[in-house]
């Protein structure tokens, strides 16, 4: 039985149009190569191209013959995803909504912070997840992105901030993008296969070469793909937890009432890789009078205790008709310092983006799901 069923798959290519090169794995490259009766190394040096320079005319791509190049540029593409619109902060937090060109919209967040500067990217349009503090979660239409358009959300931004490597500048130190976290609109678990491919390419080094210690990938909370996340990507976890007893996280982060809090951190606590120098993040939205008494950081420090883990506590940044307010600072404070005197690193994220509607849990896009027909 699928894991999702409520959700549309990416479209399928339009057969007879030239075929999107980003998306493709080197073996796809190379299955398309073959094809024309090329050899497998002129997949590398496709690949290379295409992600480790972001390069977009075939014309460019000098150590591929001429004939070669000019029957490249019949059979394919190197394209993006389209830019509906684009709004900068502030704070320096910038968001893109793309446009998928099937009428569908997502959006993507580069947050800069002095030390490094991360990447918010989305999973899929929309999100069947329902968390009631998630403005994400009121947007009806979900469908999953495909490779391409995940890949492509890091791919833009890098055209964004002028970071591809070229000869003269082959090394890039101190990048503007150096961080993924897979925390945008969606469920990347509910779309593991495409969200995989995408970060297999990102993390080639031949290619955007973004190492899996800078990328973490949230999750509420699907059990049963956690282990496979570690073992096959092997990139840091965050988990959506904000509620330590069931009842109350049933009612919040309903995809509790399937995966409990106590099968949750088993798989925690089973997750690959797992030491004290690679733990795992535990999110946690601070909604006044709900979750963010003292009782619940006590709570929180028992039952997570034995994971190497740090806790983010996210201050609730509100949306239009969000039926929750913000704890105070103090609040916030009291509860960080109990799970710090645990033993637990606590920092209290800082929102960002926040007057462009970019930080957690405020993205959504206009699309909205075709009307049913009226016998439904
Ligand atoms: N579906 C995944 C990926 C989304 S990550 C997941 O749930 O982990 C987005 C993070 O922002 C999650 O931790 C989410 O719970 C949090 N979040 C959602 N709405 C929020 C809000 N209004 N204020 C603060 N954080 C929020």
């Amino acid at each position: 039985m699928p894991i999702n069923p409520d959700v549309f798959a990416a479209p399928a290519e339009d057969v007879g149009a030239p075929i999107n090169l980003i998306g493709l794995d080197r073996d796809d490259m190379a299955a398309e190569l073959a094809k024309m009766g090329e050899p497998r190394f002129r997949a590398e040096q496709l690949f290379k191209w295409v992600y480790g320079r972001g390069v977009t005319d075939f014309e460019e791509m000098t150590n591929i013959s001429k004939p070669l190049r000019t029957k490249l540029a019949k059979n394919f593409v190197v394209a993006r995803p389209g830019i509906s619109r684009d709004l900068a902060s502030t704070d320096g937090t910038y968001k893109w909504l793309l446009n998928l060109g099937d009428g569908n919209e997502v959006e993507c967040v580069h947050i800069p912070e002095s030390d490094r500067g991360t990447l918010c990217v989305s999973s899929q349009v929309g999100c069947t997840l329902n968390c009631q503090f998630c403005h994400t979660g009121t947007q009806r239409l979900v469908r999953n992105l495909g490779p391409m358009e995940i890949v492509g959300q890091i791919m833009l931004a890098r055209d964004h901030l002028g970071e591809w490597p070229t000869a003269e500048r082959p090394t890039i130190y101190e990048r503007k993008l150096s961080n993924i976290v897979m925390m945008g609109m969606g469920e990347p678990l509910y779309n593991f296969d495409n969200v995989a491919k995408a970060l297999k390419i990102v993390m080639d080094d031949a290619g955007i070469a973004i190492s899996r210690r800078r990328i973490t990938l949230s999750t509420a909370g699907v059990v049963p793909l956690i282990r496979r996340c570690g073992e096959e990507l092997g990139v840091n976890l965050a988990i959506s937890l904000h509620a330590t007893r069931d009842e109350l996280r049933n009612e919040i982060v309903p995809i509790n009432r399937k995966y409990p809090i106590a099968d949750l951190l088993g798989a925690c606590r089973e997750y690959p890789g797992l030491r004290n120098s690679r733990r795992i993040t535990f999110e946690y939205v601070m909604l006044r009078d709900v979750n963010d008494s003292d009782a619940d950081a006590r709570e929180l420090v028992k039952i997570i205790a034995g994971i190497p883990a740090k806790v983010n506590l996210i201050p609730f940044n509100p949306w239009p008709g969000a039926p929750y307010d913000r704890s105070s600072d103090e609040r916030i404070e009291a509860f960080a310092e109990i799970v710090r005197n645990a033993g637990y690193p606590s920092p209290v994220r800082t929102p960002r983006g926040e007057d462009i509607m970019a930080a957690c849990g405020q993205l959504k896009s206009d699309s909205e799901r075709p009307r049913r027909v009226a016998a439904e």
